[in-house]
């Protein structure tokens, strides 16, 4: 997504410039198929924008067939339905528009959010659109039971993949929107979806541009909760900063940066 504002959004660059967000999301090679964890925006979204409703007009996505994650399965020799389970951390546009290009595929996702976008309340009916949901996905719905990760509270996911992954509720942004916790050999990786914008959020002190935090107040279902989640995650990786690997879903540096970790991993 290319919005306008740059020196706001990034801190740095021209007032009108385009500004960067990407839609990162994750594939995991499961013993029982691929996991997508996100879909950002589908086939169908990228020839007609309309479909992301009004409010993503202005985030200027760039439309491209080849950046779905549809066209990036293929790409790497895998079809659609080697995707055999999709988890979101929630399901605004850019998470959940790729979801009818997997329709067989398991979609794991917080109980609360599913609700919140199958029965929004009238604020919320702006933000989920029914073309990525009415397909009748295979929708598996988590609550939370009492387990713990790192003292948040979470819910373990997809036993008998081999991934050992967890959703963890980090609500604000959306009113059951979570983030992901995976298992990545000695470390954890935490997708933390909208739970953050900006990886200076999570520094501390925290620093963050100021259009980039204007535009999360306005987009956010609960500020309180957003807010107290994001003072959490802060927390987090001051003192697990070194087993637990950060990534939110449109900051491009943090991209860049599992990108690199992961090909100096081999
Ligand atoms: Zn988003």
């Amino acid at each position: 997504m290319c919005p306008r504002g740059r020196r706001l959004l990034e801190g740095e660059g021209g007032l009108l410039e385009p500004a960067e967000a990407v839609c990162h999301c994750l594939l995991i090679e499961s013993d029982d198929g691929l996991v997508l964890i996100d879909t950002g925006f589908g086939v169908e979204d990228t020839r007609d924008l309309g479909r992301l409703g009004f409010a993503f007009r202005m985030m200027r996505p760039k439309g491209e067939l080849a950046e779905t994650a549809l066209k990036q399965v293929e790409a790497l020799g895998f079809a659609a339905g080697d995707v055999r389970r999709i988890v979101t951390t929630h399901l605004d546009p850019d998470h959940s528009g790729g979801l009818p290009d997997f329709p067989d595929a398991e979609v794991h996702v917080f109980a609360r959010e599913l609700e919140a976008a199958l029965h929004p309340k009238l604020q919320d009916k702006p933000r989920y659109r029914r073309c990525h949901l009415d397909h009748g996905p295979n929708w598996v719905s988590h609550d939370v039971e009492g387990e713990e990760w790192f003292g948040f509270e979470g819910v373990r996911i997809l036993p008998g993949t081999g991934a050992e992954m967890l959703l963890i509720p980090l609500a604000g942004h959306s009113r059951g929107h979570s983030g992901v916790a995976l298992r990545t050999g000695d470390g954890w990786l935490l997708h933390c979806g909208d739970a953050y914008f900006h990886h200076g959020e999570l520094a501390t002190p925290p620093h963050c541009p100021p259009g980039m935090r204007l535009f999360q107040n306005l987009n956010n279902a609960d500020r309180k909760q957003r807010v107290a989640n994001q003072e959490r995650l802060r927390e987090l990786a001051r003192r697990h900063g070194d087993e637990i690997a950060f990534v939110c879903s449109h900051d491009p540096d943090d991209l860049d940066r599992a990108r690199t970790a992961l090909a100096a991993a081999g």
